[in-house]
């Protein structure tokens, strides 16, 4: 069995001595064998990435995104062959890998840009004869750490950018579905990026310590579930590293009385169970207000629901595909056993789907919950799974208290014909990231991606501006080119500009 390896240096390597399985989740057969680092993999990828750092460092940005340009053709002239890995690694139907390609494109196309992004500020004259200019340095050696549900998208929002501003970095993917990330990872070298400056290193826990860990490592961006994110940020800070660790999600959508319910529920479909529901930005909870708008949400879905295809990625007309592992399936199937315990009221049943000529895949079907409430835990924890849960209030200030009190913060959105109402909601509303009609609210490459509460540990989002920020460290010079002899300009209280 093939075993998926390392990118170290720009070569690729592997220390076999720990692998673990990489499964076909459509066919629950493992695969692949991916090789799982030791100590020393990590610590020579980290070396190797140190010595590049200084000429990359020096590397004109205009060159650095020249590379991102021929990276971003790259990319799209094998997007067939990355779509196909993350088929068959994740499951994802081929349309959404196309998607989630795509969006991780976008990143590349805006770390294109960063002669302009890192041109600095400048003050002239902040004094007589005194110039002040603040300019963007990169940190050195960065780590990436990547969860299993985006791995060409998620990766792309990281080293793009952090590479662009001139940092060298080490990027961990997820040991479930590696296979395309590190393809993309290889893309760089053709792309003309000098080797050390982009590594990957696959691997678990044994790796991850050590990117948290080693001194040479100065910043780490997380994406993955709540609790390692925690993990992440308490022990690179405390190691004294800049850290952003975005965690997991429960994401509400508000259905107001006077919302266009056919809309709703054609937006509801694809963001509730697009991709099995395992986005971090999936629409799981749908609050309705008032009891008409329940009613005519639940039969409407229902009826919708239907139609839906779960199946193989292979297959474009599936709208979904399998979950990630037979063990989340059984965490998924877990939380719709206790909804339906605890008293909720199973509408629409995916426990057992029948998918012809995959019988062993990690299939969910979509699954519609009604009458669910705050104290169940299927509406406390984060299901990751193609499962829509229907809560009832009675007023849009019960939803938004719901939606505030709830321990995450991801993303949200509001279905209603009232600008009053939404601006309203859009306000106040405890979240990171709001939609208006519009249910998955990913910010564009421009705009910056990140939750609230304890979906985000750490100050600055993911790509789009914060990542400029994030991946470089600000020095301000102040400059005066003094004519006078000695002890003609001594000063000896604070400088001001009187
Ligand atoms: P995960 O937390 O299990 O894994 C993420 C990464 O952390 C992987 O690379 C994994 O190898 C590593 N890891 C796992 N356990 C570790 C440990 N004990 N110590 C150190 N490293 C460890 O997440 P996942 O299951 O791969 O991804 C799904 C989760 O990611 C969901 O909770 C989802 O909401 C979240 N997610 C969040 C965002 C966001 O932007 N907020 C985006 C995508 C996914």
């Amino acid at each position: 069995m093939n075993t998926i390896g390392h990118l170290i240096n720009g070569e690729v390597c592997t220390d076999s001595e720990r692998t673990q399985d990489v499964f076909n989740p459509a066919t629950g057969l493992a695969t692949r064998k991916v090789a799982l680092a030791s100590v020393e993999t990590v610590e020579q990828a980290i070396s190797c990435a140190e010595a590049a750092f200084p000429a990359w460092r020096n590397t004109p940005a205009i060159k650095r995104a020249r590379v991102m340009f021929r990276f971003k053709a790259l990319l799209e002239a094998n997007a067939d062959k990355i779509c196909q890995m993350i088929g068959e690694e994740h499951g994802k139907i081929s349309h959404d890998a196309a998607g989630e390609l795509q969006r991780g494109i976008e990143n590349v196309e805006y770390a294109c840009g960063a002669p302009e992004l890192l041109k600095g500020e400048h003050s002239k004259n902040v004094g007589s004869n005194v110039d002040s200019w603040s300019e963007f340095q990169p940190l050195g050696v960065v780590a990436g750490i990547t969860p299993f549900n985006f791995p060409a998208m998620v990766p792309l929002w990281m080293f793009p950018m952090a590479i662009a501003c001139g940092n060298c970095f080490i990027l961990k993917p997820s040991e479930r579905d590696p296979s395309s990330t590190l393809f993309i990872a290889q893309l760089l070298k053709e792309a003309g990026l000098p080797d050390g400056v982009m590594n990957v290193v696959n691997g678990d826990k044994v790796a991850v310590d050590v990117l948290l860990s080693d001194e040479r490592i100065k910043a780490v961006s997380f994406v993955g579930s709540t609790p390692i994110a925690e993990y992440i940020y308490s022990t690179a800070s405390a190691n004294g590293k800049r850290c952003q660790a975005l965690g997991g999600a429960k994401n509400h959508a508000i259905i107001m009385p006077d919302a266009d319910m056919g809309n709703v529920v054609s937006q509801l479909l694809g963001a509730a169970f697009g991709s099995s529901g395992e986005r971090c930005m999936a629409l799981s909870v749908a609050v309705a207000v008032g009891d008409d708008a329940g009613d005519a949400l639940v039969e409407s879905m229902a009826e919708a629901m239907s139609d839906l295809k779960v199946g193989a990625y292979s297959d474009s007309s599936n709208d979904f595909g399998p979950v990630i592992t037979a063990q989340h399936r059984d965490k998924v199937v877990g939380y719709i056993n206790h909804a339906e315990e605890q008293g909720a009221t199973i509408v629409v049943d995916g426990r057992s789907p029948e998918v012809e000529g995959f019988s062993n895949g990690f299939f969910v079907g979509g699954t519609l919950i009604d009458n669910v409430t705050p104290d169940m835990v299927s509406y406390k924890e984060e299901i990751f799974g193609p499962v829509l849960q229907v809560v009832r209030v009675n007023t849009m200030q019960e939803a938004m208290e719901l939606i505030d009190n709830h321990e995450y913060g991801n993303g949200t959105c509001i279905f209603t014909r009232d600008g009053e109402a939404a601006r309203y909601f859009s306000d106040n509303i405890k979240v990171g990231m709001v939609g208006i009609n519009v249910p998955l609210p990913v910010p564009v490459a421009y705009h910056s991606f990140g939750g609230w509460k304890r979906s985000l540990f750490g100050d600055l989002h993911a790509y789009g501006p914060d990542a400029v920020r994030f991946y470089t460290k600000r020095k301000t010079i102040t400059q005066r080119w003094p004519s006078s002899g000695i002890r003609e300009g001594a000063e000896f209280s604070m400088p001001t500009m009187n």
